[in-house]
């Protein structure tokens, strides 16, 4: 059939587009979209990172005109175009239905990370994850919503294992021009810039916009050569340098943040507070209504209706605490402003007032001016009101004013190719918008609408991706120590095997070696002939935490110079890309924190659409989700007193359910070499965990319980 060729106009256009939605992290949860770009260039895809913007860049105006001659091309960028348009225009959202009152009153979510993509990496963990997951969602539901965060230089480390298998950090500088953000311009055309005192200087930052879908991010960056070199270099690293810089950091976080939505006339009717990092922003919402003629006491009564606030952590070291002096230094102003003494303002972030040897603890601050405030999953808010009861004394503990809504994540944007394709075919043209609905997902229990073999080659193929992404991995992790022998890792991993995964931060109440402590039965496990096992791991550990560091070395150890070496790998530098292949391709996603300590965890919330099964402690999230036949519980719903006892029956209880529930499942296989109870496993972990542990169904609860509910 012979088509007409484009014209010049259109050709502008679709070129136009293109660049659009190069720039709008929409891409980052639509598969054709992503599959746009790879096939512009499929090794600058690869190569990086899976940086639409940067492929763009590749492609010369030449080459791109020419390619889309080719009408097939041409027809799917139309198509994608046509609905990412269709997606930013569209009226008929939820939160048109149900949250009116927000319209013109955003909610400004504030958050010290977000982590959006892999070539943003703006984060450091869970925390930031679920901001970005919380972002896309609030952009499907169409809600009011904008972000706030900061811009940093040198992101997150990216981790390397040197000799001694020793975590080593080494940082690189991104590039505005070549990521998916924008410089915000004042009315003028220039680029806008607001100013916040710390400690006795004017610090000046400028401000870059990251859509996401529907929603904007905004991220202050003070990298102006008007600062003082230290205040330019506050925006340089995620959590980095030391106490002095986070208390700064802080402040431009909260301070900055206000002013910014006041520049851009952007006027909030909830302030959320995403962790104490943020606490701040009540401060700056006070000295406003104080400037205009209010009491303090009016003023903060009146800035507490404003905001609400999630605590993200029962880990003391997780609250900011920042002493006396530093605060005198850094916030004086702060005092002067609210025409308080030090010791006042320092009373407002302590739980025991004129105590002078509590340090400021910005936890402390949020509580006592927000409207309501949350934990991140049942257990987590029953903790969190034993933890802070003493700052509410006329309070009974089950009466402390901290709710719970449990975490999510976003479905769609953790899909892999596969399985996106997967549910299209037998779902059509509306299978994104079923997506996340309970109906959906209990689809995934009828045999008749998928079968027990259809699951299979599924997980089959999604384990295979995996094991070649980590001998890939491998290979280059082997490569970076310069070694002088080639060697190929296709001996390692077998796509057969039952394939167990751990992938988190390496802090160390999250225990990432538990498993090995029973050394001689795993060895034999891994080398059993009839039903072996493997493992992968991978995880960052902070700079400054050389306990966690040494999990690393210790696991690394064990991959190379014991028995477990083949069957056990551990995949460096992990980041979402890295989690998008393990949540995938495991078959059981492991988790053994030392209760109550995972306020919820999102990783597990990842693998249930992917048919991978949870095995954990009854810690978070899992508590509440495992149901007896969707996963594996280690142990029973509470924990011993002491750490050593813990450790001790939590590592026989994995150890336990490992060989008396989760290997004989996975090998008992019909005549036809089919797994029928596992398969039956993956779908009800589908069906109840997916649309449940989603960020779709945890913005709604936000806004019915918090966002709407305010004056
Ligand atoms: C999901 C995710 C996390 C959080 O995992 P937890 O189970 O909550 O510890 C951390 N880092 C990355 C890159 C993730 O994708």
């Amino acid at each position: 059939m012979k088509t007409e060729p484009l014209t010049s106009a259109e050709l502008t256009d679709l070129i136009h587009g293109l660049n659009r939605l190069a720039r709008n992290l929409w891409w980052t949860w639509n598969q054709e979209a992503q599959e746009i770009f790879q096939k512009l260039s499929a090794r600058a895809w690869q190569n990086l990172y899976h940086n639409a913007v940067a492929v763009l860049h590749e492609v010369s105006d030449y080459e791109l005109r020419t390619r889309l001659q080719d009408p097939a091309f041409a027809a799917d960028v139309r198509d994608v175009l046509k609905r990412f348009n269709a997606y930013m225009e569209e009226g008929d959202t939820w939160a048109a239905q149900n949250a009116q009152k927000l319209e013109g009153k955003p909610v400004a979510y504030f958050s010290a990370e977000f982590g959006l993509h892999e070539t943003l990496p703006i984060a450091a963990g869970g925390l930031g994850i679920l901001a970005g997951d919380h972002a896309k969602s609030a952009s499907d539901l169409g809600l009011p919503f904008v972000g706030i965060s900061l811009f940093y230089r040198q992101g997150y480390f990216m981790q390397t294992i040197n000799e001694e298998n020793w975590q080593t950090e080494y940082y690189s500088r991104l590039n505005p021009r070549n990521l998916p953000m924008e410089a915000v311009l004042d009315a003028k055309g220039e680029q806008l810039t607001c100013m916040i005192q710390i400690a006795t200087s004017q610090v000046k930052f400028k401000v870059w916009k990251v859509n996401v879908g529907r929603i904007p991010i905004y991220l202050m960056d003070t990298d102006l050569p008007e600062n003082e070199e230290h205040h330019r270099e506050l925006t340089l690293r995620v959590y980095g340098g030391d106490s002095t810089t986070r208390i700064m950091q802080e402040m431009l976080l909260g301070v900055g943040g206000v002013r910014l939505m006041r520049a851009l006339d952007i006027q909030p009717s909830v302030f959320h507070m995403n962790e104490g990092h943020a606490a701040f922003l009540t401060l700056e919402l006070m000295r406003e209504k104080m400037a205009t003629g209010h009491t303090l006491e009016d003023a903060s009564k009146a800035t507490t209706k404003e905001c609400i606030f999630t605590t993200h952590t029962p880990v003391e070291a997780g609250h900011d605490r920042f002493t006396s002096d530093l605060v005198q230094y850094a916030a004086h102003k702060f005092a002067n402003n609210l025409k308080i003494s030090h010791q006042e303002f320092m009373d407002m972030g302590r739980v025991r007032k004129g105590d002078e040897s509590e340090p400021f603890c910005m936890t402390v601050l949020a509580l006592k001016h927000s409207r309501t405030a949350n934990g991140v999953s049942e257990l987590h808010g029953e903790i969190s009101r034993q933890m802070w009861q003493d700052l509410y004394a006329d309070k009974k503990v089950e009466e402390v004013p901290i709710g719970h809504i449990t975490n999510g994540i976003h479905v769609e944007g953790w899909m892999k190719g596969p399985l996106r394709r997967f549910f299209r075919s037998r779902l059509g043209e509306h299978w994104d918008t079923d997506l996340n609905t309970h109906a959906f997902w209990s689809r995934m229990e009828d045999p008749d609408f998928v079968s027990d073999e259809e699951i299979w080659a599924l997980r089959s193929l999604l384990r295979r991706e995996l094991i070649e992404f980590s001998r890939r991995r491998l290979l280059l992790q082997s490569q970076s120590l310069k070694r002088e022998n080639f060697i190929t890792f296709d001996h390692l991993l077998n796509p057969d095997v039952l394939t167990i995964g751990f992938a988190r931060r390496f802090a160390t109440y999250k225990r990432a070696p538990l498993v090995f402590q029973q050394f001689e039965q795993i060895v034999k496990l891994v080398k059993d002939k009839k039903h072996p096992i493997q493992f992968i791991f991978a995880g960052k550990a902070h700079p400054r935490d050389d306990e966690g560091k040494r999990f690393i070395q210790h696991i690394i150890h064990l991959s190379k110079h014991t028995e477990l070496h083949g069957h056990l790998v551990f995949i460096e530098n992990y980041d979402i890309h890295v989690a998008r292949q393990m949540v995938s391709g495991c078959d059981i996603w492991l988790n053994n924190p030392r209760r109550p300590l995972e306020a919820s965890g999102t990783s597990g919330q990842k693998t249930s659409a992917h048919g991978c099964l949870n095995m954990s402690i009854l810690d978070g999230w899992w508590r509440e989700a495992f149901d007896g036949s969707n996963g594996f519980a280690i142990g029973p719903d509470s924990q011993p007193d002491s750490i050593e006892e813990q450790d001790r029956v939590d590592s026989e209880n994995l150890y336990k359910v490992l060989t008396q529930e989760v290997i004989p499942g996975f090998y008992n296989r019909d005549s036809t070499g089919i797994p029928r109870q596992w398969i039956q496993k993956i779908r009800r972990s589908m069906s109840t965990i997916t649309p449940e542990y989603s960020t779709w169904r945890m913005v709604q609860d936000y806004a019915n319980k918090y966002y709407l509910t305010g004056e």
